[in-house]
C-alpha cells in the first residue's frame, strides 16, 4: 500500500478550482437565501458533532474541505443578508459590497500602513471623504474605517480624551491615566451598551458617568443635561445619541450641541451606528441638524450601508488629537509615505481594507441610491407598524420616525393594561414567530415592557416580504390566541 500523503500542498492551478467552487457555493446560498427559513435550524450540538473532532493530521484536499464546510454549517445559517431579516439592527450585503468584499480578501493588503497596499489605501482615502460628504459632516473631518461602531465609538471618546487632557498639559497617551486630572463623562440613559464598553477599554469607567434621564421615546432630555452640565467644574465628554436603538428617536442634537459649545473644556461625541444615515435623505436630515458641530462621530457601514461584516467608520472634527489618540509611531515602520497611514486612525494595526466594500457600493447606489435606500427602509418599517396596529393585540411603543418599531402582543380578551400577560404572550409570540422561519425579529425590554423589534435596514426588502411578514406575525399571535399547535 502506497502512503497516504503527510499533507496537501496546494498548487497555485487548485487554487482556482476552489474558488470556483466556492463562488458556486456562494451562488448556490444567496439563491436559496429568500426561500430558506430564516432562523437557524441545527443546535449547537448537531453543529458540534458535525464540524468537530480531532486536528486532522494529514490535512484534507482544499476542495473538500469547502465543500464539508458549506454542506456542515448550512443547517446553523440564519438568513441575516436575506429580505425577511430584522433583528437587531443587521443589514445584509448590497451584490457590489459583496463582490468588492471578495476581492479585498483576494488581494489581501494590509492597510495598516500606505505601504501595505498604496491604491486600496487611496480607495478608502476616497470612501472616506464620501461618507463625510453623504453624512453631512465637515469635509475636513479625518476618518477611519474601524471593525464597528463600537470601535468607532471608541476612537472618537479616545481622541475627546486626549484633547481634554492635553488641554489641561497631560499627555494621556503617554503618561496613562494614573495621576491625570479627571474628566466627566454625561450619557444619556439609553445610550447604547457599547458606549459603556469603550468607557470600560479606555480606563474612563463605565460606571463613572452622569447618566441624564431620557424621555418617552429614549431622547436624552436637553433640560436635564444642561442642568448636569452647570454642576460639572472641570472637563466633559458628552455621549450623545442619533438613533435609539430600540425607538430610533434621536437625542435632541442641535440643543446638546449648542449646551456643549457654551463652554470651552467640553467634547461632544456622537453616537449613530445606523442613525447618521438619516443625514442622506431630505426627508430624515432633520433628525441630524446640528449633529456637523460636534467634535467626533461614529456610524456603522455594515448596518444600513449593507456591507459584509466588518465595517464601521468614525469622523473626527480635530484631526490631531483623533491621529494622537490612535497613532504610534516606530523605528522600523515606514511612515515617511507622506501619504494616509491606516494605524494613525484606528485601533488596529495590521488590518484588512475594509473601507473597499464601501467604496464599490457608495459607486454602485451613488447619493440617490442611499438615499432611496434609507427611505424604502423607513417607509417598510412605517407600512408594517401601519398593519401591526390594525389588529387588536397589538400596541405600537413608538412613535416610528425612522426604521425601527417596537410592537406589544396582549391576549385576546385579557385587559391591555395587564402587563404580566403582555409580557407573556409578547415572548411566546416572539419565539414562536422565530421558529415560523418566515421572518426573524428579537425581543427588547423597552421602559420596562416586554416588545418585539423590527428593524428594517436591508436593500433587498420588498414591501411583498413586509406584507409576507406581518402576515406570519399575526398568523402566530392568532394561532397562540386559539391555543392551536405551530405548524
Ligand atoms: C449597533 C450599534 C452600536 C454598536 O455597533 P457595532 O457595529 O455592533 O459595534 C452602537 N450604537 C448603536 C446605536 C447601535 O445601533
Amino acid at each position: 500500500m502506497p502512503n497516504p500523503p503527510r499533507y496537501h500542498s496546494p498548487t497555485p492551478n487548485q487554487a482556482s478550482t476552489v474558488l470556483l467552487q466556492a463562488s458556486e457555493l456562494a451562488l448556490r446560498f444567496l439563491d436559496r437565501l429568500d426561500a430558506r427559513p430564516v432562523g437557524a435550524t441545527a443546535d449547537a450540538a448537531s453543529l458540534r458533532s458535525a464540524l468537530g473532532g480531532g486536528l486532522p493530521a494529514a490535512g484534507e484536499p482544499s476542495e473538500v474541505v469547502i465543500t464539508r464546510l458549506a454542506r456542515d454549517v448550512d443547517d446553523g445559517l440564519i438568513a441575516m443578508a436575506g429580505p425577511r431579516y430584522f433583528g437587531f439592527v443587521i443589514g445584509g450585503h448590497h451584490p457590489a459590497a459583496l463582490a468588492a468584499d471578495w476581492l479585498t480578501s483576494t488581494w489581501d493588503q494590509n492597510l495598516g500602513l500606505y505601504a501595505g497596499g498604496p491604491a486600496l489605501s487611496i480607495v478608502e482615502e476616497v470612501a472616506g471623504g464620501w461618507m463625510l460628504d453623504l453624512l453631512g459632516l465637515p469635509s475636513s473631518a479625518s476618518f477611519g474605517f474601524t471593525t464597528g461602531a463600537m470601535m468607532a465609538i471608541f476612537a472618537g471618546i479616545a481622541a475627546g480624551r486626549h484633547a481634554l487632557l492635553a488641554r489641561s498639559g497631560w499627555d494621556v497617551e503617554r503618561q496613562g491615566l494614573y495621576g491625570a486630572p479627571g474628566i466627566d463623562v454625561v450619557v444619556g440613559a439609553e445610550a447604547h451598551a457599547t458606549v459603556q464598553l469603550a468607557l470600560q477599554y479606555l480606563g474612563l469607567g463605565r460606571e463613572r458617568v452622569n447618566t441624564v434621564p431620557t424621555d418617552g421615546q429614549g431622547r436624552l432630555r436637553a433640560d436635564e443635561l444642561a442642568a448636569s452640565l452647570q454642576e460639572l467644574r472641570g472637563p466633559v465628554l458628552v455621549c450623545a445619541q442619533a438613533g435609539n436603538v430600540n425607538t430610533g428617536a434621536f437625542d435632541p442634537l442641535s440643543v446638546i450641541v449648542q449646551a456643549v459649545r457654551s463652554r470651552d473644556d467640553a467634547w461632544l461625541h456622537i453616537d449613530g451606528a445606523f442613525g447618521l444615515w438619516a443625514a442622506a435623505s431630505p426627508r430624515f436630515a432633520g433628525l441630524m441638524a446640528g449633529a456637523e458641530q460636534a467634535d467626533s462621530w461614529a456610524t456603522d457601514a455594515h448596518k444600513w450601508l449593507n456591507v459584509p461584516y466588518d465595517c464601521g467608520f468614525v469622523a473626527c472634527a480635530d484631526r490631531k488629537s483623533h491621529q494622537a489618540a490612535m497613532s504610534i509611531t516606530a523605528a522600523y515602520l515606514v511612515q515617511d509615505s507622506g501619504e494616509r497611514d491606516g494605524v494613525d486612525w484606528g485601533p488596529e494595526f495590521s488590518r484588512r481594507a475594509r473601507g473597499v466594500p464601501v467604496y464599490a457600493v457608495l459607486r454602485a447606489l451613488g447619493r440617490n441610491g442611499v438615499r432611496d435606500l434609507v427611505e424604502r427602509c423607513c417607509d417598510l418599517a412605517a407600512r408594517m407598524a401601519r398593519q401591526l396596529a390594525a389588529h387588536p393585540s397589538v400596541t405600537i411603543l413608538n412613535d416610528v420616525v425612522l426604521d425601527q418599531v417596537l410592537v406589544r402582543f396582549s391576549p385576546p380578551g385579557v385587559d391591555r393594561d395587564n402587563a404580566t400577560a403582555a409580557d407573556r404572550f409578547t415572548r411566546e409570540v416572539i419565539a414562536t414567530v422565530q421558529r415560523d422561519g418566515t421572518c426573524w425579529l428579537s425581543g427588547t425590554t423597552w421602559h420596562g415592557q416586554a416588545a418585539m423589534r423590527v428593524s428594517v435596514v436591508n436593500w433587498s426588502t420588498t414591501d411583498a416580504d413586509a406584507d409576507r411578514s406581518v402576515e406570519a406575525i399575526l398568523r402566530c399571535v392568532e394561532r397562540l390566541a386559539a391555543g392551536l399547535p405551530e405548524g
